[in-house]
């Protein structure tokens, strides 16, 4: 008789990931052209959504300690989004208040001559999160289903070996982050992904401010605009990107992001659900103090 071994599993065993109405469903579904850009109409007011975010955010710092204790698990958090987003300010926001020790925040921009030498999740992987610890990355090994399509003398850049190109080769790209972010799922990472759906107006509307503002005026880059022409290209890749990945094991959430208050607070919302279904515990007290806690007691006082 032939026998399997490891047994075969049905599923894999995943960390319980956070519910909501902005998750990207995991059956192929999902179409940028449904989702909103603007926050529901139900959403909190301003003051609220202030007192909500600041309240979260303590709560963060606080399961943050615990996640650091109990050192099984790590968080990544994954943002994607067009220019102007609100990536930075957004990463900010949900960080403030955790201890800088708990976390760290990673940028992936045009890749160097030595991660180029590399296969293309080589850069994240040294850059994730060890456990106990939170890692987040502004931008994403997903750039290589975006710009890299966008620009296909990126490809060119990289030497791939005589294989699949085109469709294929896309098709095999995917397939290596599910199972990629999957094997990181198994191993007790909890993968949560962003995109900030920031509408072509309102990026227009930030990437002006851009200009005017001069302590903002640095960030505008001529590149920018170029990328914004793409916009239908980008956003058919977005959607061809977060349905070939969204799976309960690495959910993707499409955040409306021409509100930024709401969107911080969307994020930090989801990001701390995560951590509360975790049941973090403390570790156990060191069984030589619970012997000896009335000894060390009296060389205390
Ligand atoms: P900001 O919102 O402040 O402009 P940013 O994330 O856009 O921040 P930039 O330095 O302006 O940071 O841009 C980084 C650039 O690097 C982006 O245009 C992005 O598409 C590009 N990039 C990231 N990863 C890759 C990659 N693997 N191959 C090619 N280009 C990449
Ligand atoms: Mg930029």
């Amino acid at each position: 008789m032939r026998t399997t071994y490891p047994p075969r599993r049905k599923s894999p065993p995943v960390a319980h990931l956070p519910e909501s109405s902005h998750r990207v469903p995991f059956d192929g579904s999902f179409r940028v052209a449904d989702v909103p850009t603007d926050p529901p109409g139900d959403a909190p007011g301003k003051k609220e959504k202030k007192e909500l975010l600041e309240e979260r955010v303590q709560e963060l710092a606080r399961l943050q300690r615990i996640l650091h204790a109990d050192d099984r698990h790590a968080v990544l958090l994954v943002f994607q989004a067009m220019d102007a987003a609100g990536k930075d300010s957004t990463i900010r926001a949900v960080t403030t208040g955790i201890n800088p020790a708990g976390f760290q925040v990673a940028c992936f921009k045009k890749p160097s001559a030595e991660e180029l030498d590399h296969d293309f999740l080589w850069r994240t992987t040294l850059a994730l999160p060890e456990r106990g610890r939170i890692g987040i990355f502004n931008r994403s090994h997903y750039e290589e289903t975006l710009v890299v399509r966008v620009h296909p003398e990126y490809l060119e850049g990289q030497r791939l070996p005589p294989g699949p190109r085109g469709k294929k080769l896309w098709k095999e790209r995917f397939h290596s982050i599910r199972e990629y972010e999957r094997h990181l799922a198994r191993n007790g990472t909890v993968v949560l992904k962003f995109w900030l759906n920031v509408s072509r107006k309102e990026q227009a509307r930030r990437l002006l401010a851009r200009l005017d503002d001069p302590d903002k005026r640095w960030k505008f880059e001529a590149g920018d605009v170029q990328e914004r022409e793409r916009w239908d290209d980008y956003m058919a890749l977005y959607e061809e990107a977060l349905n070939a990945t969204s799976r309960p094991w690495a959910p993707w959430y499409a955040i409306p992001a021409d509100d930024k208050p709401f969107m911080r607070l969307a994020v930090a919302t989801i990001f701390l659900a995560a951590l509360r279904g975790l049941d973090l515990v403390h570790p156990e007290t060191d069984r030589d103090v619970l012997v000896n806690e009335a000894a060390i007691r009296a060389r205390l006082t």
